[in-house]
């Protein structure tokens, strides 16, 4: 098993290899995917937006039970999500837990633009944002901001989480995806 230093370096060189356009060959046949019936063991949770153009598997460069990934818009971390990374951390034994935020995002954008939903739930989105972000500096990067506030968030909901980081069991880290060049920032 990694350790959280090792998955972290894990995800820096796929991203590296991505940027690069030199993703390693992936093809599988029936009886490769038997391998992973039996179990999964996660090195890293991805939590990530849903935008169709942040595809953490593909910007990481990682196989099949590799990464669990949560992706909500806007990369919100609700108490589902928060759940199922601590069902990673503790069930799976993931070592890393990132955050992953991206520019152009449309959720964020609507949050800030005070976008209207059509509908109720379509709403209770946007808003959930929006108040993430209402008290941040007036020239902060509304993207950095949401993820911080995200990451904290969910760590002071999970007493698991705390006590794991405590521990140097696992860590977690903030990430910027740049859809310009497909690098990922850690930060
Ligand atoms: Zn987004």
């Amino acid at each position: 098993m990694l350790t959280p230093k090792e998955a972290l370096q894990k995800l820096i060189d796929g991203n590296k290899r991505f940027t690069k356009g030199e993703l390693k060959e992936k093809t599988y046949k029936p009886e490769d995917l038997k391998k992973h019936i039996h179990g999964q063991r996660p090195y890293a949770v991805i939590a990530s937006c849903s935008d169709s153009r942040v595809i953490p598997e593909r910007i990481f460069d990682a196989d099949i039970g590799e990464l669990f990934v949560i992706r909500l818009a806007g990369n919100i971390i609700t108490d589902i999500a928060t759940g199922s990374i601590e069902y990673a951390v503790q069930f799976l034994g993931a070592k890393l837990v990132v955050i992953l935020g991206h520019n152009y995002c449309g959720a964020v954008d609507a949050a800030i633009n005070n976008v209207e939903g059509q509908t109720k739930s379509l709403q209770f989105l946007i808003d959930e944002i929006k108040n993430e972000l209402k008290d941040i500096p007036e020239n902060a990067c509304p993207i950095e901001e949401n993820i911080i506030i995200q990451l904290e968030k969910f760590i002071k909901k999970s007493p698991l989480i705390e006590e794991y980081l405590s521990k140097e069991k696992i860590n977690v880290v903030k990430a910027f995806y740049d859809l310009d060049d497909g690098s990922v920032r850690f930060f």
